[in-house]
């Protein structure tokens, strides 16, 4: 079983497609959540999102742009993109955004994973440190295989006996796209976050995305990508549509 994971496109095309085009075969596709905001591409990231179909959890952006929650808890760029992907959206991805299952998500067939946006306890929550991670990881009842999003932090941590450790890829930087395997031990539990494909923010502007792999009762791996693409027409596009001109810089330092 090959499962790909996508998170947080925000509307960001160039990356979503540069992805997708080196994305190795798989058997399932789960996407994590935000879909949409920050960045200017909503309508054609909604139509493609929707005809690869899948799996996918709500955002707290898939919430706040389609009007569900809103806008006083996010800070003043957010708000504004929302609000502008909000007059954007076609009203066919409205519906569909509105419409989007909150996590936990289960899959029927395969492997035992769930599927959230923030946490398996809470969808808004950062899981950014071992301890957030610890509390969520020590919780029964849960899949020992748990995907998240939301802090567009790729990586992870692993759970046994009370302890926790946190899993970063590491990458050589540059242009290239790259990838990093890490192997799954039997007997740890684990929270998984694929990284942000429309806006990391681990300080390597490249989109990313990650690939989980699981074969019978082997512990399986998740491999991390790293994909450059053309950030300088995302840039412009955010340009165009007159949204706050940082939210086009920061994509170019990872932040
Ligand atoms: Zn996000």
């Amino acid at each position: 079983m090959r499962m790909l994971l996508l998170s947080d496109i925000h509307a960001n095309l160039e990356a979503m497609e540069a992805c997708l085009a080196v994305a190795p075969a798989h058997d399932v596709l789960v996407n994590l959540g935000d879909v949409v905001g920050y960045n200017a591409s909503p309508n054609e990231v909604c139509e493609r999102v929707r005809a690869m179909g899948g799996t996918i959890v709500r955002g707290n952006h898939d919430r706040a742009c389609s009007g569900l929650i809103d806008l006083s808890e996010f800070n003043l760029i957010a708000a504004m993109s929302a609000r502008w992907t909000q007059v954007t959206l076609q009203p066919e991805h409205l519906d569909w955004l509105r419409a989007l299952p909150q996590g936990p998500l289960r899959r029927e067939e395969g492997p035992a994973a769930e599927f959230v946006h923030g946490s398996p306890r809470d969808e808004d929550e950062y899981v950014l440190n071992a301890s957030a991670a610890s509390a969520n990881l020590r919780a029964p009842g849960h899949a020992d295989r748990i995907f998240f999003g939301h802090t567009h932090l790729q990586g992870g941590f692993a759970y046994e006996d009370g302890r926790v450790r946190t899993l970063t890829p590491t990458f050589p930087t540059g242009e290239d796209v790259v990838e990093y395997t890490m192997p799954l031990a039997r007997g740890e539990r684990y929270l998984i976050n694929p990284g942000s494909v429309g806006q990391p923010r681990d300080g390597d502007w490249r989109a990313a995305f990650a690939l989980y792999e699981r074969d019978g009762d082997a512990p399986g791996a998740v491999t991390f990508y790293r994909v450059p693409y053309d950030v300088d027409a995302t840039q412009q596009r955010i340009i165009s549509a007159n949204l706050p001109e940082r939210l086009a810089t920061r994509l170019k330092l990872g932040r």
